[in-house]
């Protein structure tokens, strides 16, 4: 049966982690109910949010995908807006890198938020209303040494957002791209370059040792959300005030 809530239903993807996590504590503390997806579900159970689903889903996982946002809408109601935010960072040389680290982006970073758009996107259109906001990166903007493949998925990111948007403006569906510079979070962590890390650490460590915090791009993604449904932030660039890149 469903549930009556005051908020509506608010779907974010890698929220076991760095942004996404901070997104759901930030939006749940505004009243939302949410479904949260990553393969981590002990670290989405344990954030203990109210009215939190929690699923393991990998997003690349299209049908799983559709199943979750499917339980979460009949107990929760439509889901107002996704948060496309899972993502990997494998940064390597196309001299050295195993091929198998570019599917593994172009899987994650493309083809899955194609899925988490995908399952939501319908229903805005034929309900008049709805905001897809899709984490994509300056990197999606511009191009940084060993990055060949990751901003190859992330200038995808922002090329079918916007081509995205101008489909489903007619129809009063809002998409907006967040695309922060660097972030403290987890995500260097799976990059297989000692090497690469290391100088990225020295890049990141030159800022000042201030780069973004999660909690600073939540608050970002929270502000174009909470927009009127008729004003639509369309791109949010956001990075350390220190980072020249
Ligand atoms: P984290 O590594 O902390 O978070 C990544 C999240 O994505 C995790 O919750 C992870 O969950 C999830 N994820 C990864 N693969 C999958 C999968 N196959 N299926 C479902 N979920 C998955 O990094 P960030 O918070 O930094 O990354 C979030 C987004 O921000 C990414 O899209 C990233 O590209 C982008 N970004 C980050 C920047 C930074 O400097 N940190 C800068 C610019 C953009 P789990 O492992 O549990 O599945």
């Amino acid at each position: 049966m469903a549930t009556t809530t005051k908020k509506p239903l608010i779907v974010i993807t890698g929220a076991s982690s760095g942004i996404g996590e901070a997104t759901a504590k930030l939006l749940a503390a505004h009243g939302h109910p949410l479904l949260l997806l990553a393969r981590r579900l002990q670290r989405l159970e344990a954030l203990n949010l109210p009215d939190a689903m929690c699923r393991r889903v990998d997003i690349t996982d299209r049908e799983a995908v559709l199943k979750a946002v499917a339980e979460a809408e009949a107990a929760y109601g439509p889901a107002d807006c996704m948060v496309n935010n899972a993502g990997v960072m494998l940064l390597g040389k196309m001299t050295e890198q195993d091929p198998a680290e570019w599917d593994r982006m172009l899987d994650v970073n493309v083809r899955g938020l194609l899925n988490g758009m995908h399952a939501v996107v319908k229903g805005m259109v034929e309900r008049g209303r709805g905001t897809i906001i899709n984490v994509s990166s300056i990197a999606g903007r511009k191009t940084f040494p060993n990055h060949v493949a990751y901003v190859g998925t992330k200038f995808a990111v922002h090329a079918l957002s916007e081509n995205l948007r101008e489909e489903v403006a007619p129809h009063g569906v809002r998409v907006t791209v967040i695309a922060p510079g660097a972030v403290e979070t987890e995500l260097l962590s799976h990059t297989t370059d000692a090497s690469i890390i290391e100088g990225y650490q020295a890049w990141k460590a030159g800022m000042g040792g201030r780069v973004l915090s999660s909690d600073d791009v939540a608050k970002a993604i929270e502000y174009a959300y909470n927009q009127p449904q008729e004003v639509c932030i369309r791109e949010i660039v956001l990075a350390a005030t220190r980072q020249q890149a």
